[in-house]
């Protein structure tokens, strides 16, 4: 508001001033010549007295509302065709004295409407200065013109103002308004609330900040909701392998056991602390990928890592009567954290032992797809159900709750595959047949060596 009040503020002076100046620029040239042709006229004359000048003076058709003064050398008025009676007294208006000294003067004023011009030259007689000629006109109609612009600019920067100052109020209030709506919104989410959603309105900036604090507090939300789930799941986990710990040390210290039963509680305690640290730790590694702590990743094929899984499991799959078969048709070079193909490795291949069937086989591939090189872990053996399928990669998910607590399962050992997988840049796909057994695929981005090179 402030500045275009000072932007039509300076627009209005300027705009005066300039019309006034090309005004007496024009009218100083025009009136200078006019007293100077005068002036000549008159220092032709023999004597320099009243008759003398007045007759000249006619004889130039002097325009009505001009004042003409002719003085002599000593300022005394000779001729003057508004005062007759002042002839013989002495002029002293500024111009007059001015032009005494032999210069040529002009002023003009402009006020109330109206222009004044004075202009005042010397009288040269052979080159002696014998007196001064004054003129002075009024122009009622050029400072009317000058008074029309003004008044004309002065009303449309009113106007205009006017438009600045109601189109700032509304914008002002309007932008306030819906920055406090955001911060109105932002005071409910720091009370937990993260569902709620700010609606600022329009179609600027603000909106676009608006979107974006809505995506946040909607990732906030998520979460939220999965830390909560989390917590929940976590505890009710934890709390089954303590709870029979509870109950197995209890019957001992309450029932008058024989020393072979006391054995087997103790043994038992001694599984489900072991159930226990298997669980934290797990826990511990989602963590960890979560918070994304490793990243030392290399460039590596996937054939001795697999092995090296394969001769680590070959043992219990011996004991579960499960055939490893291995089918190797194309390793290819990838980035990966060696640790981690090791995991994603390892998880599947115990997976498809503990879900086997006495006498089934597993058999571990790897291959290429065009830029994929893919590593397949299939087995024969229990299957999954189809509406389990969705859920398999959850945490503590496990489609048969005792089969899995059996075989120590804890639920989380796809849900760190799946982790282990998209950090390295790769995905997981299951295919199975319930009953007839499952096949886990992973492919990673295959790296250009060459392409480095
Ligand atoms: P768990 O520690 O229970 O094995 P996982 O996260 O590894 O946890 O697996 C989740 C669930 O998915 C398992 O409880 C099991 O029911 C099912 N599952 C995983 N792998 C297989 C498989 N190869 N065949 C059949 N079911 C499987």
């Amino acid at each position: 508001m402030v500045i275009t009040f000072l932007v039509l503020l300076f627009l209005n002076i300027y705009c005066s001033s300039t019309s006034q100046t090309l005004f007496y620029k024009n009218k100083e040239s025009t009136m200078v010549e006019r007293c100077l042709n005068a002036a000549s006229d008159i220092a032709q004359m023999q004597v320099l007295n009243h008759a003398a000048v007045e007759s000249a003076v006619e004889q130039m058709g002097n325009p009505e509302n001009t004042r003409l003064i002719v003085t002599n050398s000593s300022s005394q008025i000779i001729y003057d065709s508004v005062a007759h009676n002042a002839e013989g007294a002495y002029a002293i208006l500024p111009e007059i004295l001015q032009a005494l000294g032999g210069n040529k003067v002009f002023s003009c004023n402009y006020y109330d409407s109206t222009i004044v011009s004075r202009c005042a030259v010397p009288i040269y007689s052979y080159g002696t200065l014998t007196g001064v000629f004054y003129m002075m006109e009024p122009d009622p109609e050029q400072g009317l013109l000058i008074a029309t612009l003004e008044r004309n600019i002065l009303s449309v920067s009113l106007v205009l103002e006017l438009a600045v100052i109601v189109y700032s109020l509304f914008f002002s209030k309007r932008f306030t308004q819906r920055l406090k709506r955001i911060r109105n919104s932002m005071n409910i989410i720091r009370g937990g609330d993260y569902s709620h959603k700010v609606t600022v309105g329009g179609k600027d900036e603000l909106t676009l900040l608006g979107d974006a604090f809505n995506a946040l507090t909607e990732r906030l939300d998520t979460s939220e909701t999965k830390r909560r789930q989390f917590v929940s799941d976590a505890s009710h986990e934890l709390k089954t392998p303590l709870a029979s710990i509870k109950l197995l040390s209890d019957s001992i210290l309450q029932n008058d056991m024989d020393m072979d039963t006391v054995k087997e509680f103790v043994e038992d305690i001694g599984n489900e602390a072991d159930r226990l640290n298997r669980m934290s730790s797990k826990l511990l590694s989602l963590t960890r990928i979560e918070a994304q702590i490793d990243s030392a990743s290399e460039i590596i094929i996937m054939e001795p890592t697999v092995d090296r899984v394969i001769r680590m499991l070959s043992g219990i799959a011996q004991e579960n009567n499960i055939q490893i078969l291995r089918d190797y048709q194309q390793d290819s070079p990838i980035l990966i954290l060696e640790d981690d193909l090791y995991q994603i490795t390892f998880n599947l291949v115990e997976n498809g032992i503990k879900y086997n069937r006495p006498g089934g086989t597993l058999t571990v591939s790897l291959a290429r797809d065009n830029d994929t090189a893919i590593l397949r872990v299939a087995d024969t053996g229990v299957g999954i159900p189809e509406d389990a399928i969705g859920h398999l990669f959850e945490r503590f998910y496990r489609v048969d709750k005792a089969r899995s607590r059996k075989s120590g399962g804890s639920g989380l050992g796809l849900a760190i595959v799946r982790n282990m997988v998209e950090r390295n840049s790769g995905s997981i796909s299951v295919e199975s047949t319930h009953g007839k057994g499952s096949v886990f695929t992973v492919s990673f981005p295959i790296f250009d060596t060459e392409a480095v090179d």
